[in-house]
């Protein structure tokens, strides 16, 4: 039993031993985790005022041994979970915000570069900007290159060789040049519709080498501020080209020319906007200029990364609110210029029509310039166009053709026996016993009173004389009747070929002589010269 007893009190003594080791094991584990703790404290200082508050009243606790105050120690635990819980969630939005910010500015880096080098080094700033979501403390060094990377732009400099000056610019280039290519453009369809407006006229001969010149220089192409001039000078040939003008025509050309000024007005304005642009631009440049800085700035003196984190939050939301007036006031007068535009083409369309339907009356009023009323045939004027043409021809193909004078006989008489209207009406008839009796290939004009002129083209003289033969016996058949009674017509022809070293006028003259001629042998004939 004594020995029992013994045993007894030895394992006591032993426990109580390992107990007390044990309790100063975990007093000591527990001082370390409060040490630690502690540190903590101090690391998460500043996250927010409201875990400032929790941590300030946990420092105290953690200078104690936590059994003196458990429950005191298990609110705080409690409370600084929520707050850990939702600093995790604002931590996050705050993190994706500066990658936003930072794509942002990457992509704007990429419009002002051009050479692929830079745009390579952008895309390892996209990743590196996507990798700060998890890993802040990338943050320094991305600002670092970053910022690097836009004083390049905005000197357009070349410093370590690895950037060209046109890599990076601020300036928009391509915007200018995209203004420039829109006047050249309707410049050019206004030049197209000026052409068009000339070729319809016909340009008295004192006025061809001046019209040809004029042509040519459309033709070139013009810049803006010859417009009012060449339009002057169009306007001035198309009055001369028009012996009769209408009101309407008239009218016409004073609404071509207020509608090209404001063609030109429009262009003017557009190019001042153009300058508001630039405006724009330096106003963003600068602004970027004064952010980077900062950010330089900050980046430099800044060795606490929440106070950097912040920091460059915040000056890159500046950064972003910079570039998004930047691009609201680019989309306002895009917008704008876009709808002039729209209005400007819209009126260029109505001059087309316009100018179409000018074209069609021009060429009514031409024609009516160039038929006798009486007989509906070409009249004397349009002989006269017609037969330069056929001499140019001839002149340079040899084409022969036939000239015939061709003059009524006695006409006078059936005036006098018959009156003015019955010489009218007969005149009408001969006509188109006249037109029947030609090919289509051959052209009759009424020269004046009762004499005709045709030409006959690839025709020599005696095929003329026989053609001609064919033509006085039909006239001479021909049924003329007047109230009734009827009128006896007869024609006489005078037919010549033209020949080497001929002038028009000597052709002609042969041709007249020839008619002379025939009305000396007795009338009703065709003679040939
Ligand atoms: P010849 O055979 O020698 O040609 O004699 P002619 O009477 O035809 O010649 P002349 O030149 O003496 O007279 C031409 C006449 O033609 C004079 C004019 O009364 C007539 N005449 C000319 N134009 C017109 C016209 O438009 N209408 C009418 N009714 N007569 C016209
Ligand atoms: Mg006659
Ligand atoms: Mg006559």
């Amino acid at each position: 039993m004594a020995e029992e007893k013994v045993d007894w009190k030895k394992k006591y003594r032993e426990l109580t031993q390992e107990l007390e080791q044990q309790e100063r094991k975990s007093a000591d584990v527990e001082s370390q985790l409060r040490q630690l703790a502690s540190y903590l404290t101090v690391a998460l200082e500043g996250e927010s005022p409201q875990f400032d508050t929790e941590l300030s009243q946990l420092k105290p606790l953690l200078q104690k041994a936590c059994m003196e105050h458990l429950s005191a120690l298990k609110q705080t635990t409690k409370r600084v979970e929520k707050q850990v819980k939702s600093r995790v969630e604002v931590k996050d939005k705050q993190a994706q915000e500066v990658v936003a910010a930072l794509l942002k500015w990457v992509r704007m880096l990429r419009t002002q570069v051009q050479s692929s080098g830079a745009q390579n080094i952008l895309d390892s700033l996209e990743t590196r900007s996507h990798d700060i979501n998890d890993k802040i403390y990338g943050l320094p060094g991305l600002l670092d290159d970053l910022i690097e990377l836009q004083s390049h732009v905005e000197s357009g400099s070349e410093s370590d060789g690895s950037f060209e000056k046109s890599d990076f610019s601020l300036e928009n280039t391509a915007s200018t040049d995209a203004l420039g290519d829109e006047v050249r453009i309707l410049l050019k369809h206004i030049g197209t519709e000026l052409l068009e407006l000339i070729s319809g006229l016909s340009v008295p001969k004192e006025d061809t080498p001046d019209a040809r010149e004029l042509v040519q220089r459309i033709e070139r192409g013009f810049e803006l501020p010859h417009l009012p001039e060449i339009v002057h000078l169009v306007v001035q040939l198309v009055i001369k080209s028009t012996s009769n003008t209408s009101d309407d025509f008239e009218n016409y050309l004073l609404e071509l020319s207020s509608r090209l000024t404001e063609v030109q007005t429009f262009v003017v304005d557009s190019r001042q906007e153009q300058q508001e642009i630039g405006q724009n631009q330096r106003e963003l440049d600068q602004q970027v200029r004064q952010d980077v800085k900062q950010l330089h700035h900050t980046v430099k003196n800044t060795n606490d990364i929440k106070d950097l984190k912040n920091a460059v939050s915040f000056q890159l939301s500046g950064l972003m609110r910079a570039m998004d007036s930047f691009k609201k006031k680019e989309e306002e007068r895009e917008s704008r210029l876009q709808g002039r535009y729209e209005d400007l083409i819209s009126k260029v369309d109505e001059m087309e029509q316009e100018t179409r339907k000018v074209k069609a009356h021009m060429e009514e009023e031409r024609l009516r310039a160039r038929t006798d009323p009486l007989t509906g045939l070409p009249n004397r004027a349009a002989y006269d166009e017609y037969i330069v043409q056929e001499y140019e021809r001839w002149s340079r193909y040899r084409t022969a053709f036939t000239v015939v004078v061709a003059d009524l006989d006695l006409f006078k008489s059936v005036n006098d026996n018959f009156g003015h209207l019955a010489g009218d009406k007969v005149l009408r008839l001969v006509a188109k016993v006249i037109t029947k009796n030609i090919r289509v290939t051959d052209f009759v004009a009424r020269y004046g009173g009762e004499e005709f002129v045709i030409i006959l083209p690839s025709t020599s003289v005696t095929e003329a004389v026989q053609a001609m033969n064919k033509l006085r016996l039909s006239l001479a058949k021909s049924p003329f009747n007047f109230h009734g009674k009827p009128v006896g017509i007869t024609m006489s022809f005078g037919v010549t070929e033209i020949k080497e070293g001929d002038s028009l006028e000597e052709a002609f003259n042969r041709a007249d002589a020839a008619l002379y001629q025939a009305k000396e042998d007795g009338r009703n004939l065709v003679r040939a010269n």
